[in-house]
């Protein structure tokens, strides 16, 4: 499968012609035949809702997981929460994206369970709506082993979503198995389906140009962050200077 959107646009196509419905962590059951599209937002909100605008264009709804300790965005920024709204008004839901190596020392267990569930209480309180899901961002083997139940949250690393389901991931920009064969197929009933919006474009793009062009796209952004603090930035240095 390439990394572009129409290819995206294709894989959520060939779900629906081969009968799976599009659910959530909390609706799943019911179907019998159905997939959980889940998408951990790494790196950038903005990309993020460039492609959940497209699932919205497709009529399906999936789960945002955002991190809140992360030096990539900010989602209580002006701009985070502006994108994080656009994301729910779509359709989608949100869910809290917890790493746990931004705490240090490292977190014993039930600590990791304390912190999500504060992160989520916080990440409840921005949004005024209770988030009721996590995924964890490159969990230890402890935590993916640990198969934590949480009050009243769902742990999309719960066996049930690995066990259950089949799963497939796009981690590192490399499906681990040929993904459309396997949709094609329809050999699995439950499929749970984890992406990340960074590695999709209009154009495919390996993945040196990939996170190249992240890299460079960084300094226009911090210019204009610049520009929002320093009257007339433009006469003391011009934006082409720093690209
Ligand atoms: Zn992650």
């Amino acid at each position: 499968m390439e990394f572009t959107c129409q290819a995206y646009r294709e894989l959520l196509s060939l779900l629906r012609q081969r009968g799976y419905a599009f659910r959530n962590y909390h609706n799943y059951e019911e179907a019998p035949r159905c997939v959980i599209l889940r998408h951990d937002v790494d790196t950038s909100l903005s990309q993020a809702v460039r492609l959940a605008e497209l699932e919205a264009e497709e009529g399906v709804c999936s789960t945002w997981f955002v991190l809140l300790r992360t030096d990539f965005y900010n989602v209580f920024s002006r701009a985070g929460a502006e994108a994080l709204e656009r994301i729910r008004s779509l359709g989608h839901e949100i869910g809290l994206h917890f790493d746990e190596a931004s705490y240090v020392p490292a977190l014993e267990p039930e600590e990791v369970v304390q912190n999500i569930i504060k992160e989520c209480g916080l990440l409840s309180a921005l949004l005024e709506t209770a988030v009721s899901t996590v995924s964890m961002h490159r969990p230890s083997k402890a935590t993916l082993e640990a198969d934590f139940h949480i009050p009243a949250i769902v742990n999309s690393y719960g066996t049930t979503f690995f066990h259950d389901f089949k799963y497939l991931s796009d981690s590192c920009r490399r499906w681990r198995e040929p993904v459309l064969d396997i949709v094609r197929s329809g050999e699995y009933n439950r499929l749970h389906i984890l992406t990340h919006a960074f590695w999709y474009h209009e154009e495919e793009k390996d993945i040196s140009q990939t996170v190249g062009d992240f890299i460079r796209s960084a300094h226009r952004e911090r210019y204009r962050q610049m520009a929002e603090n320093i009257t007339d930035l433009e006469s003391i240095l011009s934006e082409e200077e720093v690209l």
